[in-house]
């Protein structure tokens, strides 16, 4: 088995809180949080940086996370701290090139989206300096006669900022790189490395709705499903839980890198107070901007087909930066077949839910296939 901890998306400093912040709390930790804020541009309220996790502080995290493609809940967690910690990072500011940990932030996903448009491939613009990035950072230097070293100083960013000037109209045109290469054209079910995230575990139970047991549960009775039914495809199967376990978010996308997954498939399940909430949801990475045309697709035929399966109406597939769907380096898609708090429209104590549910998402996957 690899040793996930060598893959170049861990550990990253500064991603991990002490402990999640929220309405009411203090401290130092908030205190960090408001000055960060603050630094962005966001209104924490008359107090100010003043360590107290009050309505003001609320709404600027609830704006932050809305702008950046986050579960807007208000609370401030790894993901939103992560997020946080990057956006502080401008242009220019630290001297930027391939290490591991990988350098993360603001200023990675300008450089990479200046070098994109340029024509030079610096692959998915995620924020996270890596390989390809670099190559595009190399054949930039080489291209404006710079010294060939894969460092973007000052030299690297004054010759960027003078051609992206003299680009004209046509720089635009460029085609942005997506996931993976792009699609999973030519390849089939039979060939490629599955990995299966069932939400949740351990301490963590997910949602709590309506059924006869709570989402973790339910995530992960629909994951082992999916993959036994995968594996009769031919498909090599990889789970990041298998038990009732807690596994770290940010664990979960690293797994899957280690293990070199083909696609990343996540399994939730959704809740709301009205229970007049229903359908079958997906997510795709989307950043900025930026989005997987090959996320949104697959999100696209699975949705489709669950619907179908469920008789459930599907919402339209949504972008967001969550961190599974932003770390992982293949396809990713994160699944929410239906709401739990929904019972008014469907059965959540028929048995056979988890594997219809399954089955839907196996069908939308030979769908993809068929046409990707
Ligand atoms: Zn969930």
């Amino acid at each position: 088995m690899i040793n996930f901890w060598q893959s170049q998306s861990l550990p990253v400093e500064g991603r991990f809180l002490m402990r999640t912040l929220k309405l009411g709390d203090r401290g130092k930790e908030v205190l960090d949080v408001q000055s960060r804020m603050c630094g962005l541009g966001y209104n924490v309220g008359t107090d100010g940086v003043d360590g107290f996790f009050g309505p003001d502080t609320q709404a600027a995290v609830l704006a932050f996370q809305q702008a950046n493609g986050l579960l807007a809940d208000g609370i401030v967690a790894d993901n939103t701290w992560q997020e946080l910690v990057e956006a502080g990072y401008g242009t220019g500011e630290r001297l930027l090139y391939l290490k591991i940990p990988s350098f993360r932030g603001a200023d990675v996903l300008i450089l990479q989206r200046s070098l994109n448009r340029l024509g030079f491939n610096a692959g998915p613009e995620d924020g996270i300096f890596g390989y390809v990035t670099e190559r595009a950072v190399l054949d930039f230097q080489k291209n404006a006669g710079l010294v060939v070293d894969g460092m973007v100083d000052e030299s690297v960013l004054k010759s960027m900022a003078r051609v992206t000037k003299d680009a004209g109209p046509h720089a635009d045109d460029a085609k942005i790189p997506d996931r993976n290469g792009g699609s999973a054209a030519g390849r089939s079910l039979a060939n490629i490395a599955i990995v299966i995230d069932p939400g949740h575990g351990g301490d963590d139970p997910g949602v709590s709705g309506d059924g006869p047991v709570p989402e973790k549960e339910l995530n992960l009775q629909v994951s082992i499903m999916l993959g036994r039914a995968l594996e009769q495809e031919g498909s090599r199967i990889y789970f990041t839980r298998e038990s009732d376990t807690d596994v770290d978010l940010y664990d979960r996308p690293a797994l899957a890198n280690a293990w070199g997954g083909d696609l990343f498939i996540s399994i939730h399940h959704n809740s709301c107070s009205s229970p007049a909430a229903q359908g079958s949801a997906a997510y795709f990475f989307c950043r900025q901007g930026y989005f997987s045309e090959s996320g949104k697709l697959l999100a696209w035929h699975i949705l489709n087909s669950l619907s179908r399966e469920l008789g459930l109406p599907a919402l339209p597939p949504i972008g967001r930066n969550f961190a599974v769907l932003r770390e992982t380096e293949m396809t990713a898609v994160l699944v929410e077949p239906l709401f739990l708090s929904s019972g008014r429209d469907i059965d959540l104590s028929d048995g056979r839910l988890a594997d219809r549910e399954a089955q839907a998402i196996l069908a939308g996957l030979k769908r993809y296939f068929a046409v990707a």
